[in-house]
């Protein structure tokens, strides 16, 4: 799950990490009030789950308070990489010596947390990796032992020559590693960690992305979550009880059980075809699952053929097709449908899927074929398929 900067600023804040000042507002008048408040020149700062907003002009330097009017009317609604702007964060603007970068994630090559640190931060840090990868140093921490002061002041001094900002800076990774491990992190990151010129480290950009699986410990980072910021789709399946990932192929895929939906999808890759999604309705059989999946499937403009794979064992065949064939009739999906059913209940599944004229494969190459086929062919408009 991700939150924006101004809640992971809140949580950086909380641990004792030095951060400017600021208001997360939704309205000009709000943005205005806070830059009256704070007397001083902001920034007005897009709050999206995009990196890069900087580079799209959601992040603007207002010298006074007309100027932060100004910059809230034009960012909040403003479009970037997709995503519309609720939310600014109005805060107090820093004078900037150097930006540097430092990040936390997951790696599983090394099954530790990997420290990343670089003095060459601040928006084009995805270039610098690309590169000059050289520039990014590096440390997997042993997670039993955890982050010790030496190592986070040694990653500090491949950031700055003077001991003063060495010091604050060993400081703020030994805080981001707690928030890190607290908070159960996939991912925590300053991007730019600035000094200033009266020799202050900061930092003014923050994020962190929250492991799913540790969310459940995490009653009040759950409770930061914006619907309005994330994929519909992944929102309807999460209430839905369905295992749902987007991807950017063409093949909806709709299968029961994660493990037979990863093989399903490898053997679309296998014959050279491309999963639309990944999409596990789990082990019941309630039609009103089958409908949810169609109904989030269908909303992907990119796919083109939909590929329904159910093995029957604690889930009967016959309660998966009355969901196909409920879905079939409520959304009238304009693009091809092709099934296998085997297992428990498949006779009955069968002659209820004649109803709308679907059969099911004989076997799961045939089935992935197929929509491979379907779905490159123009024939993606003729309706349903076998
Ligand atoms: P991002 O583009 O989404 O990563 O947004 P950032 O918050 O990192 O801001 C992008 C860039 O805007 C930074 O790298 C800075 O160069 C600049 N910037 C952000 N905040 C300030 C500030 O308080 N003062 C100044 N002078 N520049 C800032
Ligand atoms: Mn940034």
């Amino acid at each position: 799950m991700k939150i924006h900067e101004y809640q992971a600023r809140g949580i950086f804040a909380s641990a004792g990490i030095p951060v400017p000042r600021g208001k997360a507002v939704s309205t000009v008048a709000d943005a205005v009030a806070a830059a009256e408040e704070y007397a001083r020149p902001v920034m007005v700062k897009a709050q999206v789950h995009v990196g890069g907003r900087g580079k799209a002009g959601g992040v603007q330097y207002a010298e006074n308070v007309e100027a932060a009017r100004v910059w809230a009317q034009k960012i909040l609604g403003m479009d970037i990489k997709g995503l519309k702007v609720n939310t600014v964060l109005v805060t107090e603007a820093a004078d900037i010596v150097t930006e540097a970068y430092v990040g936390i994630v997951i790696d599983r090559a090394s099954k530790a947390p990997v420290i990343m640190v670089s003095a060459a931060g601040g928006v084009d840090i995805e270039e610098v990796a690309a590169k000059t990868p050289e520039k990014i140093c590096k440390l997997a921490v042993d997670p039993q032992m955890g982050l010790r002061a030496y190592q986070a002041r040694d990653l500090a001094a491949r950031l700055y020559r003077d001991i003063n900002l060495v010091r604050q800076a060993a400081d703020i990774i030994m805080k981001l590693y707690d928030v890190y491990w607290k908070v159960d992190a996939s991912l925590v990151e300053i991007n730019p960690l600035i000094t200033t010129p009266d020799g202050k480290v900061v930092a003014i950009d923050a994020k962190i992305n929250i492991d799913d699986n540790g969310l459940f410990r995490h009653k009040e980072i759950e409770a930061m979550r914006d619907l309005d910021a994330e994929d519909p789709s992944e929102h309807e399946a999460r209430e839905g009880d369905l295992s749902f990932v987007s991807l950017s192929g063409n093949i909806g895929c709709m299968v029961n059980g994660a493990g037979l939906a990863m093989a399903t999808m490898d053997l679309v890759k296998h014959y050279g075809g491309d999963p639309a999604n990944f999409l596990d309705i789990g082990g019941s059989s309630n039609p009103q699952k089958v409908l949810t999946a169609m109904r989030i499937i269908l909303r992907n403009p990119n796919v083109r053929a939909i590929l329904i794979n159910i093995f029957g064992g604690i889930t009967r065949c016959d309660d998966v097709a009355n969901g196909i064939v409920m879905a079939y009739e409520e959304l009238r999906p304009d693009i091809p449908i092709v099934v296998r059913l085997t297992g428990t209940n498949e006779e009955e599944a069968r002659k209820i899927l004649k109803k709308v004229n679907l059969e099911s494969a004989a076997t799961l190459d045939d089935v992935v074929k197929m929509a491979i086929k379907l779905a490159e062919s123009d024939a993606a408009n003729v309706g349903r398929v076998a």
